[in-house]
């Protein structure tokens, strides 16, 4: 067990600095190190995911584990290039001067990270901030214990707690470690925990990294392939029963198109999470993280009915193993619950929709949301919604698969976040761009030196050059 947080963080205070001058070689061996000691935890990571949330093995290998391998073998790759100063072009001002862009770590960093996948999620900031040169506090979710207690662990095989630290628990240890002047903090959760965090950091002006939620619509385009779209939209939205944080939340339809797409989704739920059967099979089809979470989405189906909407499959609640099956609500009231908040479950609301701009205007009523996907096979409608609305990102004819390229930034706008993270994105977060201009040549400042009298003939220059 670590020893107190504050006695971590002066640790970590006093070590920064020597990890500021840290080399590309020494950083490449840490994240090596790091995917050596995963690599010893793989099986007792499979067993705290399955024990935490129904996870099956090959999930939770893909959607965890084999992505942060990816992420540091990406980092790994490029570090060198990463970690080199680039060059800036010169101005007017400096034309004899080289002009520099340095990148230096933080210094201590907190990453406080959410349930849903609890590894990838602690993880995947955690190698920006190595890779970044960083000492690094982490703060896993007491929601998904099993998990945390074996990342804990893993840590504290990995890394010195003077350069890495991992704190269990819950809001109380949050709260408690918010209280530390850190030089960034990475948040991945709620956006009202987020506000929270920002709050906090404002206390010591924290840079801050919000990786948050919010409710990802899909609009579906007449000219989409709607069997393809429902199976990939089914298998977005189910996959870790739909507690991902860019699962599409609902669905914008053109109006005759909603039953034939309902009849596609239910059979590609079935065959993708039921063995093809209307019971949800309970070897790949994750569980709801706990009563409170299930309680809510039951309620949310209530809620969502009673003011009108039509439930026509699924939604069956078995409270024994914390389990609501595939459900597809059509026509619900914009407001009801199911389409005010975040439904972060297998609920998928069908709205339809009678032209784009009835639809756009829907999205944009709302706040910008985390991911925006677009099926459609008609060029310039895809350009018109992506011109006409905003969001952290978009998917076009696919589902969640842009977050697994290390290529792209992944972040939210708005109140669905603040920064990116994944690859050159991490690192940046995790680093202070620092401008340096190496001066030389004749002095041509002294022409702006006082004394002005002398001086007029060079404002009327820079006018005419600025
Ligand atoms: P949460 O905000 O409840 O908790 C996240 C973390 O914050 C946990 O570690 C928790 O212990 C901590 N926390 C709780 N109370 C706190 C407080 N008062 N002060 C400081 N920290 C506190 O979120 P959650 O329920 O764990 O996760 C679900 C949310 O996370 C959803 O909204 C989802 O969309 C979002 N999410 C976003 C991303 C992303 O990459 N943008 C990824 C996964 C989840």
């Amino acid at each position: 067990m670590p020893n107190n947080s504050a006695f971590v963080f002066t640790a970590q205070q006093g070590h920064k600095f020597l990890l500021s001058t840290s080399t590309a070689r020494e950083r490449i061996a840490k994240l090596r190190r790091l995917r050596s000691t995963i690599e010893s935890y793989e099986q007792r990571l499979y067993e705290a995911l399955k024990k935490d949330l129904r996870k099956n093995e090959f999930e939770a290998a893909v959607s965890e584990v084999i992505f942060i391998y990816g992420e540091i073998n990406h980092a790994i790759r490029h570090l060198t290039g990463w970690m080199k100063p680039r060059r800036a072009g010169k101005a007017i001002t400096n034309i004899f001067a080289k002009n520099r862009i340095y990148y230096q770590p933080k210094g201590v960093c907190l990453i406080i990270s959410p349930w849903n996948y609890p590894f990838q999620l602690l993880m995947s900031p955690l190698v920006s901030a190595i890779a970044a040169g960083n000492c690094v506090i982490l703060k896993p979710s007491e929601l998904s214990p099993a998990t945390s207690t074996v990342m804990a662990s893993l840590i504290e095989d990995c890394f010195d707690q003077q350069e890495v630290c991992c704190f269990e628990g819950g809001a109380e240890v949050a709260s408690e470690l918010l209280q530390l002047p850190f030089d960034h903090i990475f948040f991945t959760g709620s956006t009202a925990i987020g506000k929270i965090v920002m709050e906090a950091a404002a206390k010591s002006l924290a840079s801050v990294t919000l990786e948050l939620g919010g409710k990802s619509p899909v609009v579906i385009h007449t000219s989409a392939d709607l069997k393809k779209t429902a199976e990939k939209i089914a298998w977005g939205k189910l996959i870790n029963a739909g507690q991902t944080c860019i699962a599409p939340d609902y669905v914008l339809i053109p109006e005759h198109m909603m039953e034939i797409f309902a009849g596609h989704y239910i059979s590609a739920a079935e065959a993708l999470f039921c063995s093809g059967s209307a019971a949800p099979d309970l070897d790949v089809y994750a569980k709801i993280i706990n009563e409170r979470h299930f309680k809510r989405l039951c309620e949310l189906i209530t809620d969502a009915t009673a003011k009108g909407a039509e439930l026509v499959y699924g939604g069956l609640a078995q409270a024994e193993t914390l389990t609501i099956s595939p459900a597809i609500l059509l026509n619900p009231s914009l407001d009801s619950a199911l389409m005010q908040e975040e439904i972060f479950g297998p609920l998928l609301p069908v709205v339809p929709y009678k032209n784009l701009t009835e639809a756009v205007a829907l999205i944009n009523a709302k706040s910008k949301p985390l991911a925006l996907y677009i099926f459609s096979k008609d060029a310039a409608v895809t350009k018109q919604i992506i011109r006409d609305t905003s969001s952290g990102g978009i998917c076009v004819n696919d589902v969640l698969v842009h977050i697994s390229n290390p290529k792209l930034p992944f972040g939210g706008v708005g109140t669905s976040g603040m920064g990116s993270c994944h690859g050159h994105y991490g690192f940046k977060a995790f680093s202070h761009e620092r401008s340096v201009v190496f001066q030389s040549g004749p002095n041509l400042t002294r022409l702006i030196y006082p004394p002005y009298r002398t001086k007029q003939w060079v404002l009327k220059l820079l006018k005419k050059l600025f």
